[in-house]
């Protein structure tokens, strides 16, 4: 089931290039109260909202989901957390390229750990705003796992039981010296969309092609499956520091073909499995 949060706040079931109205299904998340705990309310009542779904599918308001604005399919993430240099040829092109490094060297994931992103992402109809125009931003094309339950400790053999979906995540990034979390968290730096895919629908996230356009130019076009940390150690390695909650977002890092992005750029995204999305990038304030 592909699911998008659309327009002012409204639930949509995608279903082929069309985009079914099933807003009213929000309400079999149920009720809650202040203090609430942490993680996205519709997230963690999943299942009872996609059945409510296909209860409500039929009686929905049809539109080709080309004509509304796309917000982050996850509303409420506690955290998005970041993968960095997960890929071998990614870490290859950033030693070879001052513009991405500053004068470190890039090692891999496991000297590096993970790091913290913006946790209100932005989904593609909002587009990207670019605070320092006069500085490099790139794009990093990521796959997003998004949590579904609330876990700590996972081990890698049920780490993806875990997973309520996928979705395409950037991962934007100022280059520079400053840390990670300034430099990729600023307002705008993580994007999430175009839906989320429930987990069901993906066989193996460790094996779907992803590619980048700028401007109808191909810059990134690679396979998870060249992940140094696949998906399970991932989430394990993640939910060894960090208690994960429902709606939490796990980018999986970039593969090689990074480079800027400017204003009036345009980027489009494709997942296999997921989906394709469109970016704006523009510049801020
Ligand atoms: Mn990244």
């Amino acid at each position: 089931m592909k699911l998008c949060r659309y327009n002012d706040q409204k639930l949509g079931l995608v279903a082929g290039e069309q985009l079914i109205d099933v807003t009213e299904s929000i309400a079999a998340a149920g009720e809650w109260r202040w203090p609430m705990p942490p993680g996205d309310r519709l997230i963690a009542a999943l299942d009872a909202v996609r059945a409510d779904v296909e209860e409500r599918r039929k009686w929905g308001f049809v539109q080709l989901h080309e004509s509304v604005s796309l917000l982050s399919p996850v509303a409420n993430p506690t955290k998005v957390i970041g993968a960095p240099a997960n890929y071998r040829a990614h870490i290859d092109e950033a030693n070879a390229d001052p513009g991405i490094t500053f004068g470190t060297t890039t090692s891999a994931i496991d000297e590096y750990g993970l790091f913290l992103k913006n946790p209100v992402p932005v989904g593609p109809s909002e587009g990207v705003a670019l605070l320092y125009t006069d500085r490099r931003n790139d794009h990093e094309l990521e796959l997003a796992m998004i949590v579904g339950r609330a876990a700590k400790d996972v081990s890698e053999a049920d780490a993806l039981d875990h997973v309520a979906g996928y979705a395409i995540g950037l991962d934007m990034t100022v280059r520079g010296r400053e840390d990670r979390s300034l430099r990729k968290a600023i307002d705008s730096y993580s994007v999430l969309g175009p839906w989320m895919v429930t987990a069901d629908e993906i066989d193996d996230p460790d094996a779907l092609a992803l590619r980048l356009w700028v401007n109808g130019e191909l810059r990134q076009d690679s396979t998870t499956a060249n992940q140094i940390f696949d998906c399970r150690k991932l989430i394990a390695y993640a939910s060894r520091h960090y208690t994960l909650y429902p709606g939490d977002v796990i980018m999986t890092g970039t593969p090689e073909g990074v480079g800027p992005v400017r204003p009036g750029d345009v980027m489009r995204c494709e997942i296999e499995g997921i989906g394709a999305m469109e970016v704006a990038v523009r510049a801020a304030g």
